[in-house]
């Protein structure tokens, strides 16, 4: 556990939070402060930052996780779709600096806004990007 880090304090049972699984690698909570009905949240019981702290195989484990999860909440609350958001790092929108990810429900009407301006691809930029593998 990291010092003052509120999801591991809510991953270990320190703090309360309204659970809809756990076992002994994570909890899955809902989200305080949710963007459409059901958003929730998987939380490893171990401290990592971000996705590139994270072991590999608390990031194989969480996908399966996320798809058992995200089932549920789709069938269970009707959903016309979901969304798996996952922030690393303040530019990226993180606020909390424990590893999470969001599973959010999409419904026809709602007013969830997970959107981007599509940019280009220039020859440069491939370039670059492609040399980096
Ligand atoms: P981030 O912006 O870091 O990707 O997401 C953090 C999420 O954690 C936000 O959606 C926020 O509503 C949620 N959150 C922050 N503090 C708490 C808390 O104490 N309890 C719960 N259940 N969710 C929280
Ligand atoms: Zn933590």
């Amino acid at each position: 556990m990291a010092e003052n880090c509120i999801f591991c304090k809510i991953a270990n049972g320190e703090i309360p939070a309204a659970t809809l699984y756990e076992d002994e690698d994570f909890r899955v909570i809902l989200d305080l402060n949710p963007a459409a009905l059901g958003h929730a949240l998987i939380l490893p019981k171990a401290h990592a930052a971000n996705l590139f702290e994270l072991p590999d195989e608390t990031a194989a484990k969480a996908l399966v996780l996320a798809k058992k999860i995200s089932g549920k909440l789709k069938d269970g609350l009707h959903a016309d779709g979901l969304n798996v958001v996952q922030n690393n790092g303040e530019a990226a929108g993180q606020t909390v600096f424990h590893f999470h990810m969001h599973l959010i429900p999409r419904y026809a009407d709602d007013t969830v806004d997970v959107k981007w301006k599509p940019g280009t691809l220039t020859d440069a930029d491939r370039e670059k990007i492609l040399n980096l593998f």
